[in-house]
């Protein structure tokens, strides 16, 4: 499908004059269709009340919006919500809305499913469905701005459903998208790409002007440790993403899920605040999710703290997570939708914790229950 949604500003712009040209319509027309698409956007060109009702249905009839389905929005007690959109061939994806003081994350999908079947991670489980385009990427935000109650992030971040930089030039486009003060306008920084590091588009990445944040999922300190977690690591090896981490000329962040007895020792904590300190990276130790594989066991919270406490007495920024969205199953790495159709799997089975009461129409904060 074309859509005008799939375009960067430079080519809609081009797109769009061409077009108003043609139909013998006047120039300025561009600046009040141009904002409909992403900064204050219509569901549908009859919505566009400020144009000549004649613009609007040859608008619908040439250029469609094409849009998310909401199929299922949950509420954790927590506030965390996690929404799951229906795309237009019939596949699924999750997004989740992390609210926290003045700030709102939210989480987003860049594939339906993911190839890289990390042992820890429910989404790998589901393999790879497909790549999404770019529109569907950014219209997770669209979609928030136009509910009943519009609210914009104010941060995004890649760590839904997905490897981004195994779907780069969907992913690129989607960032402009996100960024582009004409579009969406969330700032560079308030931007997170999160990665296993995928080296090609880790370099297309550092090559942008803008300053979109990194986070590399690094989980394990050492190639060999790695690779038993993550099989990415056969075809890009730790100490070439972390010697690639040089091209960046920002802060990155390592992500490092603490799995009991895996890579919580002391050993771990001492190789991890070395590559830290060297790729001068800050740390976030998030809790284990359960979803993955049946035998791990998340690292008590104890170590947690204990962990985070080692490397800052070792030079090394680092954070303990807490988890959010548990009771909906919207923490990172566990999303996986509830239907058939889409994980062959449901989610409310695993987890003893789905509540699919919190449907679109008769919305109740059903998880709380
Ligand atoms: N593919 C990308 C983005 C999606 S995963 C990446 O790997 O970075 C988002 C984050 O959730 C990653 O850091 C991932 O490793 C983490 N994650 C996956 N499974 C998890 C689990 N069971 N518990 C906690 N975090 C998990």
């Amino acid at each position: 499908m074309s859509t005008l949604l799939d375009l960067t500003p430079d080519a809609a712009r081009a797109e769009l004059t061409g077009w108003l040209a043609r139909r013998g319509d006047p120039p300025y027309r561009l600046s009040q269709l141009l904002p409909r698409l992403w900064a204050r956007p219509v569901r549908r060109w009859a919505d566009a009340s400020d144009l000549p009702v004649g613009l609007r249905e040859a608008l619908e009839a040439e250029w469609p919006l094409p849009a998310l389905a909401l199929e299922t929005r949950q509420v954790s007690r927590d506030g965390t919500e996690k929404m799951l959109w229906r795309l237009p061939d019939g596949e699924a994806i999750e997004s989740v809305l992390i609210p926290e003081g003045s700030r709102r994350t939210l989480c987003i999908s860049s594939q339906a499913g993911c190839p890289l079947r990390c042992t820890f991670c429910a989404t790998g489980t589901l393999g790879l469905k497909r790549n999404l385009e770019a529109w569907e990427i950014a219209a997770q935000v669209r979609e928030l701005l136009l509910a009943p109650q519009p609210a914009k992030p104010t941060n995004v971040v890649f760590m839904g459903m997905g490897e981004p930089l195994l779907n780069w030039p969907a992913v690129s486009t989607a960032l402009t998208l996100l960024n582009h003060p004409e579009f969406l306008g969330i700032g560079a920084r308030h931007i997170t790409v999160s990665t296993v590091g995928i080296l090609p588009s880790l370099a297309q990445l550092a090559k942008r002007p803008e300053q979109f944040r990194l986070a590399i999922s690094l989980h394990a300190p050492t190639s060999a440790a790695r690779l038993a977690l993550m099989p990415i690591e056969k075809r890009y090896r730790l100490p070439d993403v972390l010697e690639a981490l040089g091209a960046f000329r920002r802060r990155v962040t390592f992500e490092y899920v603490l799995i009991a007895g895996v890579n919580d020792r002391e050993e771990d904590l001492v190789e991890l605040a070395k590559i830290a300190k060297a790729a001068g990276a800050m740390v976030n130790l998030l809790p284990l999710h359960p979803g993955g594989a049946p035998g791990l066991v998340p690292a008590a919270p104890r170590r947690l703290g204990s962990f985070a406490a080692g490397l800052r007495r070792r030079g090394v920024e680092a954070v303990a997570r807490r988890s959010r969205g548990l009771d909906i199953a919207a923490a990172c790495g566990q999303l996986r939708a509830m239907r058939g159709d889409v994980g062959g799997e449901v989610a409310a089975e695993t987890h003893g914790d789905v509540d699919q009461a919190a449907r679109v129409g008769g919305l109740t904060h059903g998880a709380d229950a």
